[in-house]
């Protein structure tokens, strides 16, 4: 794996005393193009980085070493702990995201990223739980890497969490009591200020599918079957 030397960002900081890296926390850029999110990702009035991109073709480009603290999640929140900067790595995916033209990511893109987040799991001693979408982190924010994203791929090769395709996990009755659903979710790490937005996020991650904002039998399945993980790997 080769890193491109063109960008470095010089938005970072230190990582706060103590924290170790111990999280993935994955993006889309958002913007026209690879360029454009490059020149913004180092621009060092823009205060945002992240500390890797992939290109779609899969050029992988370093712009914060992994030591410091890159700033790509912002106010965010997972598995009890608030600003997720301070613990994780942030990699972003060019995609020009749902304001520009949301779009399936490519093989090449996907291929690099597997390998990367390998590595940097292997590295860190990070568990598949606390590789996230920066919707799981942020809910009432953001939606990337969004529905598009396939967790499943990413699942089978242990590099993340996702719930398999079908039976169970589409039935859409919906369940009037939803305390069971929220106690699931707060389990899995995510934040329950605003529940309806955790509840979309975690479908966009766990169901993309069938996002519809609704508490049903398959959504609760779905909780069951990752808090169970979360759990186990606990354990
Ligand atoms: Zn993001």
């Amino acid at each position: 794996m080769t890193a491109s030397p063109a960008y470095v960002s010089p938005n970072y900081d230190a990582r706060p005393d103590g924290m170790q890296i111990d999280m993935i926390v994955l993006h889309y850029t958002g913007m026209e193009s690879a360029e454009v999110a490059l020149e913004r990702l180092c621009d060092p009035t823009a205060s945002v980085s992240a500390h890797y991109l992939i290109e779609e073709d899969g050029r992988l480009h370093r712009l914060v070493d992994d030591r410091f603290r890159a700033w790509h999640a912002g106010v965010s929140f997972w598995q009890g702990l608030s600003g997720v900067n301070g613990c994780s790595i942030g990699i972003e995916l060019v995609n020009r995201g749902h304001e520009f033209g949301y779009r399936a990511f490519p093989d090449a893109q996907m291929v690099a990223l597997e390998a990367l987040v390998s590595v940097l799991m292997a590295k860190y001693q990070i568990a598949p739980s606390r590789v996230v979408g920066h919707s799981d982190v942020a809910p009432t924010r953001k939606q990337d890497p969004g529905e598009l994203f396939d967790w499943n791929r990413f699942a089978a090769l242990g590099v993340g969490l996702a719930v398999p395709v079908g039976g169970e996990f589409t039935d859409e009755t919906p369940i009037d009591d939803h305390s069971e659903l929220m106690g699931l979710l707060r389990q899995i790490g995510y934040d329950l200020e605003v529940p309806q937005a955790a509840l979309g996020a975690f479908q966009r991650h766990f169901r993309p599918a069938m996002i519809n904002g609704i508490v049903d039998q398959g959504t609760l399945a779905a909780a069951r079957f990752v808090a169970q993980q979360v759990a186990q790997e606990m354990a």
